[in-house]
This record gives structure tokens, sequence and C-alpha cells, in this order.
């Protein structure tokens, strides 16, 4: 999962990331990707360069996750003739679901998937814009698993490392590849 990418490439990536202080509570740094979303070469690069490991390792099914990789995970699953998977907070999808409770700094949530959405032994990868502390796609791992699919890997666009996530979910035995990272919260 290991991959050298062209480092003015990653500059512009990391350009096109609009940081928000203080957003949506003090002490937080928001790393906002629309800006990158609205640059069609960065989002056209982020997608190639989330994808790239992934080209013929027979995904059978993208895992996104509410909201933001809803529209990554969309695009890599186009790129990798996959399906698609919503991965969606609790109470938002009509058909019968499971669910995962996972923690956060205050409080509790849950994220639910429909049961039928993936089948046993299916090749999953699990898309997101960026891992933190790792709860939410520890959960999502955790849920996909839950329903006999075979998380291949976890990919995001940025790594806040501080925090852990990426070391997080490749303890639950799930390679990550992320392509930025921001220092602290
Ligand atoms: P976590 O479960 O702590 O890894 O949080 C990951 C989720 O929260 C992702 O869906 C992110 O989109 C969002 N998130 C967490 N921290 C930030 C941040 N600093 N900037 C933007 N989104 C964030």
């Amino acid at each position: 999962m290991d991959f050298v990418m062209d480092r003015s490439a990653l500059d512009d990536l990391k350009n096109a990331i609009r940081t928000i202080p203080d957003y949506p509570a003090p002490g937080i740094q928001f790393r906002d990707i629309t800006t990158l979303l609205g640059d069609a070469r960065a989002f056209r690069r982020a997608v190639d360069e989330l994808v790239q490991p992934f080209a013929g390792l027979k995904i059978a099914k993208i895992a996104g996750i509410e909201a933001r990789g809803f529209i990554l995970g969309g695009a890599v699953a186009h790129q990798l003739s996959a399906g698609f998977v919503p991965v969606r907070k609790k109470g938002k999808l009509p058909h019968e679901t499971v669910g995962m409770p996972y923690s956060l700094e205050y409080g509790d949530d849950e994220i639910e998937v429909h049961r039928d959405a993936v089948s046993r032994g299916e090749r999953v990868l699990l898309v997101d814009d960026l891992v933190a502390t790792g709860g939410t796609a520890e959960a999502a791992v955790k849920l996909l698993s839950s329903l006999g699919a075979e998380v291949v890997a976890a990919c995001f666009i940025i790594d806040l490392p501080d925090l852990g996530g990426a070391d997080r979910v490749r303890r639950l035995g799930v390679p990550v590849r992320t392509l930025v990272s921001f220092a602290g919260h």
C-alpha cells in the first residue's frame, strides 16, 4: 500500500484543501475538501490516486461513509467498475439495516448499512475524505465484516496522524492508504 506520489502533485492536492480554523468547535482545524472537489484537476487527481493500488484487485463494492465519502466513493466505484454501498448515520436507510455504535469525543453515534448491501466473501474497499481518530472507519470495518465482507483496504484523502486513526484501522488488519497529512487536530 506504500507509494511515492509526485511531490508537486501532492502539494497541489494539499493546497486544494481549505482549512477553516475553529470549526465546528474551538481548537478544530476543519479540513474542507469542497475546494478540492470544485477544482477539476485536483478532484480527478485525488480519485486517480485513491484508486491506483486497487486496480485489478477485483474489488466488488466501494463502501463510502456519509457524506463526503459518498462523493469520493462514487467516483472510485466508477473507476474500479465496482458497486457502491452507502454507510449512513442511523435512521437514514429505508430498508432492513444493521448498525454499529461508536464513540465520539462527546457521546455516541451509530452507522448503518442495508443488511443486503454486501454478501459474504465480497471484497470491499472503504472510502472517506479524512481519517482523524479512526472511530468512524473502525465502526465501518466492523460493520462490513459482521456481514461477512472482506474489507480489502481503507482509503482517505487526508490523514491526521497525530490522532492515530490510520494506525487504529491498520490494527484491525486493514491496510490504509492516505494521500496528504496535516499535523494536529
Ligand atoms: P474520526 O472518526 O475521528 O476518524 O472522524 C472522521 C470523520 O469526521 C470523517 O468522516 C471526517 O470527514 C470528519 N472529520 C473529523 N475531523 C475532521 C477535520 N479536522 N476536518 C474535517 N473533517 C473531519
